[in-house]
């Protein structure tokens, strides 16, 4: 009853989310484990009105221009998003065709495998370099109709120098170079002011990760005037609900206090990482809110599992080139000691069990 290409695929697998009432330690999709901005809950009991009989606006204009405050970027080069993905959806809709060419790292966001596939789109992926570099270089060679760069890349949390991302624009003249910074206020930079500086250049980010609000579904895009028009034209009327856009305002105008979370999550990941590696695992600095713990060779499944038995979501890729690692989001210190308590006995009984599969010596 399908495109051929919708029956073949395989559905995004997202991560585990608990049912309602059960209690598990969730360090499986990247959410902050911080509430959000007080004047958020404000905002979201002022919006249960009459208004609500309304079409929400289809530009979500307070959102937008709350964006456009904090960013210092004009509104009409700013596009609100029922969460980023949407917006990625919205811009593979629109760019690409069957047989048309995207181009991004591997690993990087699976959800970008999906995407292409529903435009039965090609996918050129290009393997990380050295310590977990993205390949901009080869990227730039590829010369592909859309160019994906997840800075800070999921799942290792490196992030990709903003000057080599300049370069990569200019390589890349006239074909577009989507950034997706989900989780950029993580790190110590970004690049949104290449969104301004080039004509080609799309800058994505979320409210999910920094600033709490992953339950309410705010994605913000920002490029050039002309990329946000033709991206419109795909764009559902009212994508965005009145409840959300009156959220995101509100969050927006808070950003100190996402900044306050965001500088919690920095201090407790550093002090992670440095258990991890104590415990043997090798782990990728990372400039964003999860940590990469890696034994190489090792398929990480079974520790995956027995976390799980101890009430410890963790995300484990089975299909991935780090199937050896687990990737732990940060949490609040508590939970990282509960994780740290759970995981020490287990890792010798897993080094000892687990056969290497990659031939490489400890
Ligand atoms: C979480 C995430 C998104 C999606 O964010 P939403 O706004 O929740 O849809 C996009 N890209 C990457 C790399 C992410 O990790």
């Amino acid at each position: 009853m399908f495109r051929e290409a919708i029956e073949r695929m395989a559905p995004y697998t997202p991560g585990e989310q608990p049912r309602p009432g059960q209690r598990l330690i969730k360090l499986n999709t990247n959410e902050n484990p911080y509430p959000p901005s007080p004047r958020v809950r404000r905002a979201i009991i002022d919006s249960a009105n009459a208004a609500q009989r309304l079409y929400p606006p289809p530009r979500s204009d307070a959102f937008v221009a709350a964006a456009s405050s904090l960013y210092k970027i004009p509104r009409g080069m700013i596009l609100a998003g029922n969460g980023s993905d949407e917006l990625l959806a919205m811009l593979f809709r629109a760019a690409l065709g069957p047989g048309d060419v995207v181009a991004y790292a591997m690993p990087t966001y699976s959800l970008y495998d999906t995407l292409a596939e529903i435009q039965e789109a090609r996918v050129l992926a290009i393997p990380l370099g050295e310590n977990y570099a993205q390949p901009l270089e080869a990227l730039g060679r590829e010369q592909a109709k859309l160019t994906i760069v997840c800075s800070p890349n999921s799942p290792c949390g490196t992030l990709a120098p903003a000057a080599e991302l300049d370069a990569l624009a200019r390589r890349l003249e006239g074909r577009l170079l989507a950034i997706d910074e989900a989780y950029v206020d993580f790190a110590e930079s970004n690049a949104l002011h290449l969104a301004r500086r080039h004509p080609n250049v799309v800058v994505m980010r979320t409210l999910s990760k920094s600033f709490s609000l992953a339950g309410m579904r705010l994605g913000l895009l920002f490029a050039n005037p002309a990329i946000i028009e033709s991206l419109l034209k795909v764009k559902d009327s009212y994508n965005l609900n009145r409840t959300a856009i009156a959220a995101g305002a509100a969050a927006l105008a808070d950003a100190a206090w996402m900044r306050r979370n965001v500088e919690r999550v920095q201090k407790t990941r550093a002090q992670s990482a440095i258990r991890l590696r104590a415990l043997g695992f090798e782990v990728p600095e990372s400039s964003s809110n999860f940590l990469l713990a890696r034994m190489p060779g090792r398929d990480m499944a079974p520790l995956a599992s027995a976390l799980r038995r101890r009430g410890i979501l963790v995300r484990h890729f089975p299909k991935s080139v780090f199937r050896d690692a687990l990737r732990i989001s940060v949490g609040t210190p508590a939970e990282m000691t509960a994780l740290f308590a759970a995981m020490s006995p287990l890792v010798p009984k897993i080094r000892k069990s687990t056969p290497k599969t990659d031939g490489r010596d400890d």
